[in-house]
């Protein structure tokens, strides 16, 4: 039997690259950490999806018996030079691999101020991934600030769900604004359509511009928040402060398979293919984008893994996204002021409890680490990584094997299985004394 193609990441990407790869009959075995398909947009699973993309790919999957979806399952550490260690719920595996597409996707940028460490602060896409995780919000006051487009879609899902949206707090201006939808009118216009569409879901809401956080406060958990708007400040009473100031690439994967990387992403050609040979990547891994880039990327590394030309739509279809995911990343990307709002006392990273003042000192990574421990505990460094960037220019710090906290046990599945095989050998070697050493592997 063919090695199956084998898709890290059941989001868009993935489910694209799964769906475009298996169409010509190529096995492939999808494999996702959650227990649903669907990654960060299609969050919930199946039954919740409004999307029609998501379901006719989750469709055209699940009608082929060429394709296994193992979810749950989530890749921590090479297990040898072609071979992956994954970790269940009911224990680890060793899969090995041939082809492998990249589809990790991204994690929220989170930048500190005081009081984001409190208990009803969290990330924007993080309020909405438990929010459609079933987190009840009914009556809830929320505050959704930040900047991106991901605040409006945050804000709608909040108000679909009964939260009170006290209100919308977008760092940049409204010129900013104003050119940021003349562009989109000109070259964009379905995205334009989707914003108006996400505007009027939001009529009535108290929308500030150009305000920024100053504080999250509250004893023990949330309580208010205080903004900043043109030199005024105001307090806003709430039980959820939901922040956002844009995504990041998860390089976790990209880093295991040693693809090579560049302004925080993984390196792909016009193929979708990374450095490594037999890897691919697409989605969020190669840049952020949104779900149009991930989907297109997704058809082509899925289509040239098999053996296939891509279409030209795909490939014209990609070119619109990218430009796209240019224009917001231009227009939305973290003002330097928004550094004013980690003050000395702030904690920046919040696994080790090292405020800023401790890190002020050092002019990188290294020795920051050495004399602070930041970036040393169970995160990794994933969350300060990319705000020390942000804050101190520093290059986030290179990820160690395993990429994921793993249980000892599964770290230690490789050594047994070796040693298991070797045993094996021993014992045929000692049944079967005339027979040379190769033929019994
Ligand atoms: C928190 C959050 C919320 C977002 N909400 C929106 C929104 O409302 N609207 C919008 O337009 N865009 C949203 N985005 C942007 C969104 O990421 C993209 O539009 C789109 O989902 C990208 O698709 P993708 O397939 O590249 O990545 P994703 O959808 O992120 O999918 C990646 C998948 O890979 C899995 N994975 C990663 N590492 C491993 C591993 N080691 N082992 C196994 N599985 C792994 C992840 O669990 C995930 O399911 C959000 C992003 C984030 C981070």
């Amino acid at each position: 039997m063919s090695a199956p193609l084998i898709v890290l990441g059941a989001g868009p990407a993935g489910l694209a690259a799964a769906e475009a790869a298996s169409s010509s009959g190529q096995a492939v075995l999808l494999v996702d950490d959650n227990s649903a398909p669907g990654g960060q947009i299609w969050r919930g699973g199946p039954q919740r999806w409004r999307d029609a993309r998501a379901s006719v790919l989750w469709d055209a999957l699940r009608a082929r018996p060429h394709v296994t979806f193992m979810a749950g399952a989530r890749v921590v550490a090479p297990a040898g030079p072609q071979a992956l260690l994954l970790e269940t719920a009911d224990g680890a595996l060793i899969q090995p691999w041939d082809k492998v597409i990249v589809c990790s996707g991204a994690r929220e940028l989170l930048l500190p101020f005081p009081g984001w460490t409190l208990p009803g602060v969290t990330g924007a896409g993080g309020l909405q991934a438990l929010i459609k995780g079933g987190m009840a919000l009914a009556g809830k006051r929320v505050v959704v600030a930040g900047t991106g487009p991901l605040l409006l879609a945050v804000a709608a899902t909040v108000r679909e769900h009964g939260g009170v949206l006290v209100a919308l707090a977008e760092h940049r201006t409204s010129s900013d604004l104003a050119r940021f939808g003349a562009r989109l009118a000109l070259a964009h216009q379905g995205k334009l359509l989707q914003s108006l569409q996400l505007a009027a879901r939001l009529r009535g809401v108290p929308y500030l511009r150009g305000a920024g956080i100053v504080s999250a406060e509250g004893s023990g958990r949330l309580e208010r928040v205080l903004l900043r708007q043109r030199g005024r400040d105001e307090v806003l009473d709430c039980d959820f402060l939901a922040c956002g100031f844009g995504l990041v690439p998860s390089l976790e994967l990209g880093t295991l398979f040693g693809c090579a990387l560049e302004q925080g992403r993984v390196v792909v050609d016009a193929a979708q293919r990374t450095s490594v040979q037999g890897v691919w990547a697409a989605g969020e891994s190669t840049g952020i984008g949104g779900v149009d880039k991930a989907l297109a990327q997704g058809r082509i590394a899925g289509l040239d893994a098999a053996g296939i030309a891509p279409r030209t739509a795909d490939l014209r279809a990609r070119a619109r996204a990218q430009a796209f995911a240019e224009l917001l990343a231009h227009s939305f990307a973290p003002l330097p002021a928004l550094r004013a709002m980690c003050t000395g006392p702030t904690i920046v990273c919040r696994c080790e409890d090292v405020v800023a003042a401790d890190l002020a000192p050092h002019t990188g990574w290294r020795s920051a680490k050495l004399q602070t421990r930041a970036g040393m505990g169970p995160c990794q460094g994933r969350v300060c990584g990319a705000a020390c960037e942000f804050l101190h220019g520093w290059e986030a710090p290179g990820l160690r094997q395993p990429v994921f906290p793993a249980s000892a046990a599964t770290l230690a599945l490789p050594q047994a299985q070796t040693q298991a095989q070797t045993e094996r050998v021993d014992t045929v070697t000692r049944a079967h004394p005339a027979l040379p050493q190769q033929q019994t592997n």
